[in-house]
């Protein structure tokens, strides 16, 4: 299986946050939304809040793609 995830996106913005597609993990890290790990070697998003400048990335919001980066964006929140 031959999947290089061309079908995420590399940037989204919303709500004043970036989220940037990492698209090879090379570790695990801790999900800041749901608190499970990511698995290396798959893809995940950074996130970062728009205006913060680089004072973010030293230490920014890893998501797992799908649900976590939906909720941590504000997805869906805003509209009721
Ligand atoms: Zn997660």
């Amino acid at each position: 299986m031959e999947s290089e995830n061309t079908s995420l996106l590399e940037d989204i913005r919303h709500n004043g946050k970036i989220a940037h597609l990492v698209k090879k993990s090379r570790k695990a890290y801790k999900c800041s939304e749901c608190g499970l790990p990511t698995k290396a070697g798959e893809p995940y998003y950074i996130i970062t809040h728009g205006g913060a400048g680089l004072r973010d990335i030293k230490f920014p919001d890893r998501v797992h793609v799908g649900d976590c980066l939906y909720s941590s964006m504000g997805f869906g929140k805003e509209e009721k």
